[in-house]
């Protein structure tokens, strides 16, 4: 198969308890019903307001979190039926880059403790192959290696990110996802670490999911993006179609709140209204109805599953705004 990742009607679903016995009065669907394969060497962005499941769904599809329903298959293997035994050697082939590398991690750790803890871990390396192996880690992310025996609080956000990159691809991994890695630094530092991995991803031949609230973040570093609400993918596309026309209204409005958008890209300017409705308590029929300028009666009623509206090119909307243009 051309896809090195395969979700299939995944779920996750958090049980709401409350009384005296904690009943379960309901539940969260964080992701509820999502399907989408990503291709051996693709960037897939996967975007959407906070709260939307996007870091749910990257959790369950490294298995860091247990499946509510659904499979997530890496390389033709639905890894939630893994045993604990084999998932060990899983963890090596998948990775995580978090948006603070180092909230999980002992303060008192150097920076070469932290590249080469997995590498303990994994390898049983001895003392000199960790640190020939780290020193290669740091150059290879654009740190100084002679810095390795320092602190993460004296590296500056961007630089603590590349640790943090350097820390996820030092078992060789085939895949990675980046949590809002970029999110908490500055536009120019940001460019940096995309341009980094994206020339790891080349060196290494690297698959990433690349998880971010904004487009304008994975405009430039994914193949392919999805958009994410209330816990469901609305649209999935190529970059390049999906800022030339968004089809769903909802990635309209996304693209309307981007800073200084490109007079020359043709769009439907929509502004979003409302708050986020709870995934505790999601809206009947199109769950973006409540919010959405468009919204027919149908949408309230009916939902629209995800389908391929144009070649390559998948939606959830009753009137798809590329589409809908042209038949009325
Ligand atoms: Fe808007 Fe209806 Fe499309 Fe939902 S289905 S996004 S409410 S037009
Ligand atoms: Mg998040």
């Amino acid at each position: 198969t051309e896809f090195l990742i395969e979700v299939d009607h995944l779920k996750k679903y958090y049980p709401i308890q409350s009384g005296l016995f904690n009943r379960v009065t309901g539940h969260v669907k964080a992701v509820d019903d999502v399907s989408l394969a990503i291709r051996k060497g693709e960037t897939f962005g996967l975007v959407g307001e906070s709260g939307c499941g996007k870091s749910t769904l990257g959790r369950v599809i490294l298995r860091l979190l247990e499946a509510t329903e659904g499979e997530v298959r890496f390389q033709g293997t639905d890894i939630h039926k893994l045993p604990e035994s084999k998932l060990r050697a899983l963890r090596e082939e998948m990775q995580i880059v978090f948006q603070d590398p180092f909230a999980s991690l002992n303060p008192r750790f150097t920076v070469r403790e932290i590249i080469g803890e997995p590498l303990l871990v994994h390898r049983r390396m001895s003392a000199r192959e960790i640190d020939e192996r780290v020193v290669e880690l740091m150059e290879l992310v654009g740190l100084d290696a002679s810095r390795r025996n320092r602190y993460p609080h004296e590296f500056s956000g961007g630089q603590r990110q590349r640790v943090g990159i350097a820390r996820a691809i030092a078992l060789n991994p085939k895949f990675i996802v980046a949590d809002e890695a970029v999110s908490a630094l500055d536009v120019s530092v940001q460019s940096q670490v995309l341009n980094l991995m994206m020339k790891l991803q080349r060196e290494l031949g690297l698959t990433f999911l690349f998880i971010a609230h904004g487009l304008n973040v994975v405009r430039h570093i994914s193949d392919r993006v999805g958009v994410m609400y209330l816990g469901k993918l609305v649209e999935v596309s190529t970059t390049e179609e999906l800022f030339a026309q968004p089809l769903h209204p909802y990635t309209a409005a996304l693209m309307s709140s981007i800073p200084r958008p490109d007079p020359k890209v043709k769009r439907d300017r929509i502004m979003l209204t409302g708050d986020v409705p709870s995934p505790a308590n999601p809206p009947s029929g199109c769950r973006f109805h409540t919010r959405c300028p468009l919204a027919q009666e149908t949408c309230r009623h009916q939902e629209p599953k995800l389908t391929e509206a144009l070649p390559g090119r998948q939606v959830a909307c009753h009137f798809p705004l590329g589409i809908a243009a042209e038949v009325n």
